[in-house]
């Protein structure tokens, strides 16, 4: 079996970044004032383990029982004036949002932060059927200018800085050369207003689904979601199947959690519950609501009994910040939407295993993420479980498989570990690992003396 071409991409991007030191330092200090607003926001906590537990606990059992709240929470949506519509897939999904453009005859779309377009690649969708898609987020419409691909679940342009803000807005959009943070903010404020006023449907994201109420969760700190779902006629949610809570009461829980945990703040500015499109009477909001509810290969986690537990992410994105490999190499590297352990855990059953199974690798298994992980998602044990199910699988390269063998016979053979000097061992340990171990480490040796011999000479 071939080495894939995503695992090539992979290390040659992170190869790119760690031999950038200027690059990699930007990508650092992103990362750690962001783990460090963390901690800031996390100190609201008296009883943090109580109510990660509890969090945990109602995300789980939102899992467990998908298909009956996934029904409730439908009905709900519905009796509230709303409309769904399922796709299996990112093709499913598109195609209906196509439809939808072209029944309204939409030419332009403002859209707030939401990964799941990401996931289904929509933006390029809708540009080839000639509409214009804004992406309202600051820091999603920077990314945008800049071409590149959304690379945090949180805060996406950490690795941009002001001066290549400036000049993207200046090449792109014709702003002044060289505008400070404050002029940065005012100029993308005013062309975004101008574009969201003309724009004739949204499209957002979502937090939580929350099933009692039929509602749709949404949580920000620019108004820009806000703004976006309260002007043009028509609104279209795209969700994951796994967002949803059980109730509105739990949002008193989820709420200030994912704000402290993606943004070190106890609450976000602006959070908004959507029940449904305008009624008579009130002044601003939609027309016509539209939910697509999206599997995307989250069946695929849901039927394994272990790997289940990953769809209870809130989306936080802690457990990147903390990742050492992620933090070496920063998000784009991971060439997928959701990075991180996360990421490592659910892009090959949502995509292709064996594309991308190397992702479960990229990881020291310090279990940094487990420990803050709002909803206790054992991540680091996943990513091992990854990696079983590969070898079960046999998603493995035939080069791999010889060296465990081998290396499985020389750890079982008593007379093979106690062999004498360790020239030959270690001529064994770089013929049977120095490519797979790489240019950038040294490999290690084994001890001069084995213990056995140690033990025989000191008795
Ligand atoms: S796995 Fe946990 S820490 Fe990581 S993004 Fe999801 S909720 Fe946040």
């Amino acid at each position: 079996m071939e080495i894939n071409i995503e695992y090539k991409d992979f290390t040659e991007r992170a190869l790119q970044v760690i031999s950038n030191p200027e690059k990699q330092e930007q990508i650092v200090l992103a990362i750690n004032q962001h783990e460090k607003r963390m901690k800031d926001g996390l100190n609201q906590y008296d009883k943090l383990s109580v109510v990660r537990q509890r969090a945990g606990y109602l995300k789980n059992k939102v899992i467990n029982e998908l298909d009956r709240y996934l029904i409730e929470f439908e009905d709900n949506f519905l009796s509230n004036g709303g409309k769904v519509i399922w796709a299996r897939d990112a093709n499913e999904a598109k195609i209906e949002i196509k439809k939808i453009i072209k029944k309204n005859q939409i030419t332009r779309i403002v859209k707030s932060k939401s990964m799941v377009t990401e996931e289904i690649s929509l933006n390029q969708t809708l540009k080839n059927a000639g509409v214009e898609v804004i992406e309202s987020d600051t820091a999603d419409f920077i990314a945008q200018l800049a071409g590149e691909r959304l690379n945090h679940m949180g805060t996406p342009n950490q690795v941009y800085s002001n001066e290549e803000v400036a000049e993207l807005l200046h090449t792109k959009l014709g702003a002044t050369e060289h505008l400070t943070s404050l002029e940065i903010t005012g100029f993308t404020k005013e062309y975004l207003s101008e574009k969201i006023a003309s724009a004739e449907m949204s499209i957002t994201g979502c937090n939580f689904l929350v099933s009692d109420i039929g509602g749709i969760a949404i949580t920000e700190n620019e108004s820009n979601a806000l703004t976006t779902m309260s002007l043009p006629k028509i609104q279209l949610i795209v969700a994951g199947i796994d967002m949803l809570i059980p109730s509105m009461e739990n949002l008193d829980l989820f709420w200030p959690l994912l704000a402290s945990y993606q943004v070190g703040q106890p609450v976000t500015a602006y959070n908004s519950i959507i029940t449904g499109p305008k009624k008579e009477g009130e002044r601003v909001g939609p027309e016509e609501l539209i939910l697509i509810l999206i599997d995307n290969g989250r069946s695929n986690v849901l039927e394994l009994e272990k790997q289940r537990q990953s769809l209870t992410c809130i989306g936080c994105g802690a457990c990147a910040n903390v990742c050492p490999v992620y933090k070496l190499v920063g998000g784009a590297t991971y060439g997928t939407t959701y990075q991180g352990p996360i990421g490592a855990i659910i892009t090959p059953f949502m995509k292709d295993f064996d594309s991308f199974k190397h992702l479960s690798y990229a990881s020291t298994l310090c279990g940094k993420c487990d420990a803050v992980c709002p909803v206790n998602i054992p991540l680091h044990n996943l990513l091992l479980n990854n990696r079983n199910y590969a070898v079960k699988k046999g998603f493995v390269t035939s080069g791999e498989s010889r060296r465990i063998r081998w290396m499985t016979k020389a750890m079982s053979s008593r007379k093979l570990l106690d062999m004498p000097g360790s020239t030959l061992k270690n001529m064994f340990i770089r013929f049977s690992m120095k490519k797979s171990w790489g240019n950038q480490r040294h490999l290690p040796t084994t001890a001069p003396k084995s213990f056995n011999q140690l033990l025989k000479e000191k008795s």
